[in-house]
């Protein structure tokens, strides 16, 4: 039986809006496609294991690239659609799935040569399906087997937009004449998913953490990282800007990532946007290459923001179990 959670979680994919919305998403979607399409060598005769497989595309595209068996497991109740769609398909000969949990369920097979997964939340890890896809890893894959994606990185950037910042922090000062400045202190804990200008991007990118798929565990999904962010130009910091990529490397011809930060064409995960209580002015990091000393000064700037700021920034990165309320949809 599930906890309610679960029940309430699994009933968000029960409804078919969801996916559609998944399936609409270019980046994501053609992403697993191409992956798969274009390394059908990886595929060829492989047994090969979809955790939480929706409307069952994932599972069609590894049977069309000519998989021997394509195991699909889904809890929602999206799976009895799935069902319908792999029959009409006629893929029904190279296809089982199985409804339930990956937790819970029994394969009909011993190991499993590939898994493939589309297990990614809101800043990767909001959600936490990937401990599912770890935990059928574990018990499924064969020593020499390959998780896709199998490798997946969460990046940091600095946002300077005044106008959200007026619209998400300064609106509480003044409420029709009242004064609700109490409630910014809640706003800034709570991230937003929204898609930012990338125009307002006033920094590199900072990789804050690179995740190997393939042997991660799930504590190492559990962490807090320093970091500091080198500014591009001078400005004023609103908000730091969370984001992730994930990578279709291991044995492939032709490597796939897909990647969801503000440079890259919109997903439905948009930008994980954390916005600071207080405003703050960087500096550019203006040194040459040939002046690394004075270099490291000129960082020390954002990287004392990170210090002022370690208080706000540190719940959301401390992932998961903290962040989980947080990040709503
Ligand atoms: N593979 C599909 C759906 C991805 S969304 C696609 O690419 O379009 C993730 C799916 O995994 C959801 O349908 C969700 O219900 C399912 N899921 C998440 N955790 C699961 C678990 N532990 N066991 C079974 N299904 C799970």
């Amino acid at each position: 039986t599930l906890s309610s959670e679960d029940e309430a979680y699994f009933d968000s994919y029960s409804h078919f809006s969801i996916h559609e919305e998944m399936l609409k998403d270019k980046v994501r979607t053609e992403g697993y496609r191409d992956f798969i399409y274009n390394n059908r060598e990886v595929f060829k005769d492989k047994v090969v294991l979809d955790v939480g497989c929706g409307t069952g595309i994932l599972t069609m595209f590894a049977a069309t690239a000519g998989a021997k068996l394509v195991i699909g497991v889904e809890q929602s109740d999206i799976i009895h659609h799935a069902y319908q769609i792999v029959r009409e398909n006629k893929l029904e000969d190279k296809v089982k799935l199985i409804k339930g949990r990956m937790e819970d369920v029994d394969l009909p097979v011993e190991k499993v040569d590939i898994i493939i997964s589309e297990w990614m939340g809101y800043f990767l890890l909001f959600e936490s399906m990937l401990d599912s896809v770890i935990f059928a890893r574990d018990k499924y894959c064969t020593d020499t087997g390959v998780v896709y994606p199998d490798r997946s990185t969460i990046h940091l950037a600095l946002l300077s937009d005044e106008e959200m910042y007026k619209e998400r922090i300064e609106f509480w000062k003044d409420v029709y004449g009242f004064n609700m400045d109490c409630i910014t202190k809640e706003v800034v804990r709570e991230a937003a998913i929204s898609t930012v200008d990338k125009a307002k991007i006033i920094s590199r990118d900072v990789v804050l953490k690179d995740i190997d798929i393939c042997r991660c565990s799930t504590s190492d999904l559990q962490f807090t990282e320093d970091f500091s962010i080198v500014c591009c130009r001078d400005a004023t910091v609103h908000a730091v800007v969370g984001y992730f990529n994930v990578h279709f490397q291991q044995r492939c011809n032709k490597e796939v990532v897909i990647c969801t930060g503000p440079q890259s064409t919109s997903t439905h995960w948009k930008q994980t946007v954390f916005l600071l209580h207080h405003p703050l002015k960087v500096n550019k990091d203006t040194a040459s290459q040939t002046q690394q000393a004075a270099n490291i000064d000129e960082i020390k700037h954002p990287v004392t923001m990170q210090a002022a700021n370690v208080g706000q920034i540190q719940h959301p990165i401390t992932m998961q179990a903290a962040n989980v309320g947080q990040i709503q949809h």
